[in-house]
């Protein structure tokens, strides 16, 4: 049967460093195999890039927590089916599905919280500052802040994001709150993939991969939901799912060796 994998980026095929070279082998294994590896994260279309190239990965991407889906151009021929249900732009030679606002709509709201409440943000942050809090490089923080659908709030009063939370997602993502719009989730975005991979191949298994509650949309969705382990332990779920012993990367070739593979 058609396997396809749809895995979380930060703590889970990613390492608390952003690395996953323990993964590299079992990669290509899949490659060779043509099993899609898609991307489903907060990240930045920029910052998924550069994982795409180093790892050879041409497959779709979900980006800023569902709020689009980016296609390669051609790569699926039924995409035309779903231009007319969503809102569709040919965004740098990719086919884009887009569920989500964009950053401006976002931004603008931040902005006039501010006036009463305190807020911290990416776009009101320096790049080093960003690079501090999350630990990245200088150049992946400044990929990590062009953002197109969402923003990432460091800290803020609790009246603030209420007040954002009215009129968009606001989730706890891996350490810091993401703003995005009320229509985006990984779920809706693992669900349209599905869609169009079983109107392509027919019988399709979907293997699912996360390890925080922004994944729960994206785990409840797939055949196969799989959590690998975070240093205190697993989320927890009110429903079944297969849960990796190994932290991060670590985990995420366990539950590749256990479904895909085998
Ligand atoms: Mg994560």
């Amino acid at each position: 049967m058609f396997k396809v994998i749809f895995t979380d980026l930060d703590g889970t095929l990613l390492d608390e460093r952003y690395r996953c070279d323990k993964a590299l082998n079992v990669i290509g294994k899949l490659k060779e195999l043509k099993i899609p590896i898609i991307f489903v994260s907060a990240k930045t279309r920029y910052e998924q890039e550069v994982f795409r190239k180093a790892l050879g990965i041409d497959d779709p991407f979900v980006v800023e927590d569902g709020s689009a889906i980016y296609v390669p151009k051609g790569y699926f021929d039924n995409l035309k089916n779903f231009k007319r249900k969503i809102k569709y732009d040919k965004r740098n030679g990719y086919d884009t599905l887009i569920l989500g606002v964009p950053f401006e709509e976002i931004r603008v709201a931040i902005e006039e919280v501010m006036r009463k409440f305190h807020v911290r943000c990416y776009s009101c942050m320096s790049v080093e500052e960003v690079a501090k809090v999350t630990g990245l490089s200088l150049d992946m923080a400044e990929l990590a802040m062009r953002r197109e659908f969402s923003e990432v709030i460091v800290e803020a009063d609790e009246r603030a994001l209420e007040l954002l939370g009215e009129r968009f997602n606001v989730k706890v993502g891996g350490r810091f709150f993401h703003v995005y719009g009320k229509g985006a989730n990984k779920g809706k975005a693992v669900r349209i993939l599905t869609e169009l991979y079983r109107e392509k191949f027919g019988d399709v298994l979907t293997v699912g991969i996360g390890n925080s509650y922004t994944d729960l949309e994206m785990l409840k969705v797939v055949d196969v939901p799989a959590l690998v382990r975070n240093r205190d332990g697993w989320i927890d779920v009110d429903f079944d799912v297969y849960r990796a012993r190994g932290i991060a990367t670590q985990g995420w070739i366990e539950v590749v060796k256990k479904f895909v593979l085998r």
